[in-house]
């Protein structure tokens, strides 16, 4: 029953019909109401809006699909006006299941059904809403962590993938020259990022400055760099997002600097290299679908 499926989400908003009425948005009215009318071939779902603004979500059979337009033979309430949300999100594509998810755990928590008002005013809905959970790990700055920026850039436009909600776990410069201790040099990978460590003087090994006494904030590949250039090995603090603890019940996606073309998978986590491109985020992110989430359909 669609009223109990996690995530359900419908496969084309164009099934999606919405109603105003003036009547009470119980059942047996809305039954009463809406069976004998005619709907589209296309129309499965139907969003009823009565004058004060309250919503109810029903599933509607027609009695052919063939015919430009059937008669309405049964509807069922998915969910009623105490547990459904209407929110307006002019930023939200509607079509894109992670969206939905990210409008109904935002505005409408605790809903049982969500309907969005979306971009270009299309509206369509989604039912029990529980996105998985997609750690992104990652190291700040940049901020926002550039892994994370490309995750939900993916996320607003990924039609056919579950709805997924990611959230970034970062470690900052800052924090791993505390883990360090105290040093009054410190060289990392690339001054790119804009990263400095406040009160210490920082190089960056992107610049192959002459050699100093500093401590690295880098990791695995930032070392061998240090060794051809110096010929010696630096004091270290580890730095790679993959070298973090994850206790294996969470989708995670993680980056390492010693991948350099294909990305890895390491349980249910996914690890992409070091400036992956948005394809091959992208291709983590369907194998994470697949991993922690392989029976989703849209309804
Ligand atoms: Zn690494």
């Amino acid at each position: 029953m669609l009223r109990d499926r996690p995530n359900a989400v419908p496969s084309a908003y164009r099934g999606v019909s919405v109603n105003e009425v003036d009547l009470p948005l119980e059942e047996e009215h809305l039954r009463e109401y809406f069976v004998g009318k005619e709907a589209w071939r296309r129309t499965r779902f139907l969003v009823v809006r009565d004058r004060a603004g309250r919503t109810a979500l029903l599933t509607a059979e027609k009695e052919s699909e063939e015919p430009l337009f059937s008669p309405i033979v049964a509807v069922e309430l998915v969910a009623g006006p105490d547990e459904c949300a209407y929110v307006v999100a002019p930023d939200a594509d509607t079509a894109v299941p992670s969206e939905l998810a990210r409008v109904a755990v935002e505005r409408a928590p605790g809903s049982r059904a969500v309907v969005v008002q979306g971009m270009y005013e299309h509206i369509s809905f989604i039912v029990n809403p529980a996105p998985l959970r997609l750690v992104v790990q990652e190291v700040v700055p940049p901020e926002p962590a550039k892994l994370y920026d490309q995750v939900r850039r993916l996320l607003a436009v990924a039609e056919d993938l579950p709805p997924m909600l990611p959230e970034a776990e970062v470690v900052s410069f800052a924090e791993l020259s505390g883990r360090a201790g105290p040093a009054e040099r410190y060289l990392l990978p690339c001054r790119g990022a804009g990263v400095e460590v406040p009160g210490a003087v920082t190089a960056y090994l992107d610049e192959r400055p002459p050699h100093e006494d500093w401590t690295l904030l880098g990791c695995h590949r930032s070392a061998e760099i240090h060794e051809w250039f110096y010929g010696s090995a630096a004091p270290r603090v580890e730095m790679c997002p993959r070298e973090r603890p994850h206790d294996g019940r969470t989708a995670v996606l993680a980056k390492c600097c010693l991948l350099e073309a294909e990305n890895a998978r390491d349980g249910g986590r996914v690890v992409v290299p070091w400036g992956a491109t948005l394809e091959q985020v992208r291709s983590a992110l369907e194998e994470l679908a697949e991993r922690w989430d392989p029976t989703w359909r849209p309804v």
